[in-house]
């Protein structure tokens, strides 16, 4: 089923994400944490994608996995600045032949050893977009920034972007984590100006420890507000108390968002069953309603 589909649905959906193994010998690992979190009944799961060889290769598989030995709809991430147009192509060709119906288009990090931007590479996402649209019969799911990609100076440059985007045949957006709801409404609120009206998924990340916390901010840029910073000045070096704050702070995120209207909300779960599990206990009343 195509994700958009049930995106449209008048209900609360729920997906979580997982990371395929850097190495072979991760892959079973992954695969029991895909069963354990399919078993929580979200309505999706993503799998991210990696730059080249087996990580990139153990993304269909995983979303293979989880569409037909689960029967859970999946979202196959794919990122194209790491290979060239040929190699992305392949990858699309795969995809459709596992009839995998999702993806989610990604320019993806630059690679440091490489000439970029080149002719045998697509240089932005949305041409990745265009390339997928072309290409058969699928949903695709692009990225967005409510605190602004971390390449661009201006704020409004990143909005007339993903306006870019999202014309070339995006289907909806999901965002990269925020820990101030107050940022995504006011993120909602201007590209709804803009003109970008397709469903967008808040992205909310449960920090669990305060190296993860380190990791993401380097990684994004990401603010993280006065009240969350004091959870991890005062819980950061006890990993179980840690564990149950990033747990109740995710869960605060999920029910004011969804108190105040937002009807689809993305886990980045880590490949972590116990922490979407905790969290879908702490809402499972609340989206019932
Ligand atoms: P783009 O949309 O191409 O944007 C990249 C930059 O170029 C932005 O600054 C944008 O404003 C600018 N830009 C876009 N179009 C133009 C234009 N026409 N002219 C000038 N500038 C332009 N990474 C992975 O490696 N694997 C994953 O699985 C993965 N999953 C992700 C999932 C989500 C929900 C998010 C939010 C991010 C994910 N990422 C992943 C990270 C992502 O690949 C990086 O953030 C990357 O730097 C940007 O990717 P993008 O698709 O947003 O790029």
């Amino acid at each position: 089923m195509k994700i958009i589909d049930r995106l449209r649905e008048d209900k609360i959906h729920i997906s979580f994400e997982i990371f395929p193994p850097k190495t072979e010998a991760g892959i079973e690992k992954v695969m029991t944490a895909a069963d354990e979190i399919a078993g929580l009944g979200p309505d999706f799961i993503s799998v991210t994608y990696g730059a080249g060889g087996g990580t990139s290769r153990n993304t269909a598989r995983i979303a293979e996995h989880i569409k037909k030995e689960l029967g859970v709809e999946s979202l196959a991430h794919l990122t194209c600045a790491s290979s060239t147009k040929a190699e992305v192509r392949e990858v699309i060709r795969n995809l459709k032949e596992l009839g995998i119906e999702n993806i989610l288009a990604l320019r993806g990090d630059i690679p440091q050893d490489i000439q970029f931007p080149s002719e045998d590479r697509f240089r932005y996402a949305y041409e990745l977009v265009e390339e997928i649209r072309n290409s058969g019969d699928f949903c695709i799911g692009a990225a967005c920034y409510p605190e602004g990609h971390v390449e661009n100076e201006h704020k409004e440059d990143d909005i007339k972007y993903l306006r870019q985007k999202v014309e070339s045949g995006v289907d909806f957006l999901t965002t990269q984590m925020f820990f101030d709801n107050d940022i995504h409404y006011n993120f909602l609120y201007r590209i709804r100006e803009a003109g970008i009206t397709v469903p967008v998924l808040p992205g909310i990340m449960p920090i669990t420890s305060a190296r993860q916390m380190k990791r993401s901010c380097e990684l994004s840029g990401t603010v993280f507000p006065r009240r969350f910073q004091a959870i991890l000045d005062r819980f950061g070096d006890y990993p179980d108390a840690m564990l149950q704050a990033g747990i109740a702070y995710a869960t605060d995120q999920i029910i004011d968002l969804l108190a105040n209207g937002v009807k689809n909300i993305h886990i980045y779960s880590m490949n972590n069953p116990g922490v979407a599990g905790a969290i879908m206990g702490n809402i499972a009343e609340i989206i019932k309603c």
